[in-house]
């Protein structure tokens, strides 16, 4: 295993950053038939901490000024708004905002005390929200699994018409010519048959069938699709918007980043590891980037679920 440089790797995946936002998007693909996949998760950070120093003003300038709160407000060290909120939250504790406090200048080794000693939930004042994509139903049933901090809005196959059905292709698949072209068939099929049941599901609801009929409009389209939806494979694209706190991310990063993680979700993982990196390399700074045998990464830090 070589340590590899998140910039690099970051570049290599086609990551971008705008006014503090980073995201490493997808391309999609046509098959043969017109059938739209991707054979990569597309990562959009959407929203992250906005945090104003001076809010604390009219708390600060409340106790003796012979303490000196308020100098706290004219630390020359500007910190990621997602860890200077979480350093406000530690620092509340103790009210350590005097002049011998830890300064922003040293704020790695004020995390790093928190993580060592357990004091995790610092970490949750901090959420980041990600646009995820070109993720399978296989793998947005894993990362639903992680259920402290975690909020997730995902597609809905009862809602949603085929018109925005795509899929993804594994890595493994795209690396070989014959299982790719097995793949891109089977979607074709996938498509196909979800059309073919869908229409006929609709014929059977124009007939007046029981067990399709609806009162309202949109429930009528929902009897058909929850039903048509029976036939997609685990590899149709399953969008999500994942919304977890700093202390969340981290765990799923450890976990989800791990060698012994299913490839896909590993790729996942270390793509919103990359984003959250470079955006808040305080509250993520302690985890390096390792290259496997395989070609893929994984990500480590020695202080696992803070
Ligand atoms: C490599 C790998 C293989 C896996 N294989 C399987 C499998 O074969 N079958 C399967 O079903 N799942 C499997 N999982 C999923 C796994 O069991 C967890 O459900 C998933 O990783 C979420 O982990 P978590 O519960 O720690 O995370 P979260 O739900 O995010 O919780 C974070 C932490 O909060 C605490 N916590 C959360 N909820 C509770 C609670 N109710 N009570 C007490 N403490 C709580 C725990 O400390 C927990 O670690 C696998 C996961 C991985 C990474």
């Amino acid at each position: 295993m070589t340590a590899i440089e998140l910039e690099t790797l970051f570049q290599r995946l086609n990551g971008s950053e705008h006014s503090g936002f980073t995201a490493i998007h997808s391309p999609i693909h046509h098959s043969p038939g017109g059938v739209l996949y991707l054979s990569k998760p597309g990562v959009a950070l959407l929203a992250r901490p906005s945090f104003q120093l001076g809010a604390l003003t009219g708390f600060l300038d409340g106790f003796d000024p012979a303490l000196h709160f308020t100098e706290y407000l004219d630390d020359p060290t500007k910190l990621p708004d997602g860890a200077q909120l979480c350093k406000v939250a530690g620092q509340v504790c103790y009210m350590s905002f005097g002049p011998k406090r830890t300064f922003n200048e040293h704020a790695e080794r004020y995390f790093n005390n928190l993580k060592s000693s357990g004091h995790g939930s610092v970490f949750e004042h901090a959420t980041f929200s990600f646009l995820l994509y070109g993720v399978s139903r296989s793998v947005t049933h894993e990362l639903v699994r992680h259920r402290a901090g975690f909020g997730f809005s995902q597609v809905s196959q009862r809602y949603v018409s085929g018109r925005v059905l795509r899929f993804v292709e594994r890595p493994e698949y795209a690396q070989d010519p014959l299982l790719h072209d097995q793949f891109l068939q089977r979607i074709e099929r996938a498509a196909s048959e979800y059309a073919v049941l869908t229409n006929r599901l609709l014929e059977m609801q124009q007939a007046g069938i029981d067990i399709l009929s609806a009162e309202v409009r949109t429930d009528l389209r929902k009897k058909v699709q929850q039903c048509a939806r029976s036939v997609l494979p685990n590899e149709t694209e399953a969008p999500i918007v994942t919304t977890g706190n700093a202390r969340a991310w981290r765990h799923f990063i450890e976990m989800r980043a791990s060698a012994h993680a299913e490839i896909e979700i590993r790729e996942l993982a270390v793509r919103i590891f990359l984003c959250l990196r470079l955006v808040d390399p305080v509250l993520f700074g302690d985890y390096h980037l390792e290259q496997l045998a395989d070609g893929t990464f994984t990500v480590k830090t020695e202080f696992e679920k803070v």
